[in-house]
């Protein structure tokens, strides 16, 4: 049984997909995506060699060994030209850590229809990358599983050039339009954190980095409660 945030991923997997879930660790969601019929195949990539042997351990235990590729690679250099890859899914790391492995594999993007992608922190990395690289955001989601919240970007390749507002870039287009409950509480959490760290920085003595933070948080809190206060 897949955690409700893998589920959740597996939604934005169009249907008869050829995918690569980078960073697979268990292979949980490959396996999952084409034993409920999916995904016709899959590659499995993982850099780390104790996440690569559990993922092979897994797929062989579903006996998907001919539909599932597990490869030791860095990034999207677990993917071939030959796989045909339609979407990709990168599940459960940071933001900046999905952009950089999106930035380092561009060209093997090329044919791919769908990237599913759900960062920890930092959604935002992967906004500006979409913007910067003519991807366009088709849906977003956001989902609170544990009392941890996440979210969901599915970006698809751009038909027009696409620029975000700050506020966009930062919170998403489709959540701010949505406004959900989880939505709500996510910026508020994060605001109140970004408060508790300002205070901590007028109690310190200051410096020209702690300036320039505080600046830059107080820039960031008046957007979002711009944004939570509905005002355009
Ligand atoms: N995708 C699964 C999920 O969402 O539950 C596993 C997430 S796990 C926290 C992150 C995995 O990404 C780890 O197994 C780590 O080894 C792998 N990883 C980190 N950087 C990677 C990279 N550059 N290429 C491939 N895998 C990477």
């Amino acid at each position: 049984q897949l955690s409700e945030r893998l589920m959740r991923v597996a939604a934005h997997v169009p249907a008869d997909s050829i995918v690569a879930d980078i960073g697979s660790d268990h292979a949980y969601l490959p396996c999952y995506l084409v034993l409920t019929g999916k995904a016709r195949r899959a590659v499995a990539g993982e850099v780390v060699k104790g996440p690569y042997e559990s993922a092979r351990k897994q797929v062989r235990q579903e006996q998907l060994e001919s539909q599932i590729k597990v490869r030791l690679a860095s990034g999207l250099d677990a993917v071939e030209q030959a796989d045909g890859i339609t979407a990709v899914t990168i599940a459960g790391m940071g933001g900046p850590l999905i952009r950089s492995i999106l930035d380092a594999g561009a060209e093997r993007l090329v044919g791919v229809e769908r990237l599913i992608l759900q960062p920890n922190v930092h959604a935002k990395a992967i906004r500006e990358w979409a913007q910067e690289n003519g991807w366009a955001i088709a849906e977003e989601e956001i989902l609170k599983e544990n009392d941890k919240i996440y979210e969901i970007l599915v970006l698809e390749p751009a038909t027009h050039p696409i620029s975000f507002s700050p506020r966009e870039l930062l919170m998403g287009p489709n959540l701010i339009e949505e406004f959900s409950s989880v939505f709500q509480e996510k910026w508020q959490r994060e605001c109140s954190q970004w408060k508790k760290i300002v205070e901590a920085i007028d109690n310190a003595a200051e410096t020209a980095e702690t300036t320039e933070k505080k600046k830059e948080l107080l820039e960031k809190i008046k957007l979002v409660e711009e944004v939570l206060q509905g005002e355009n």
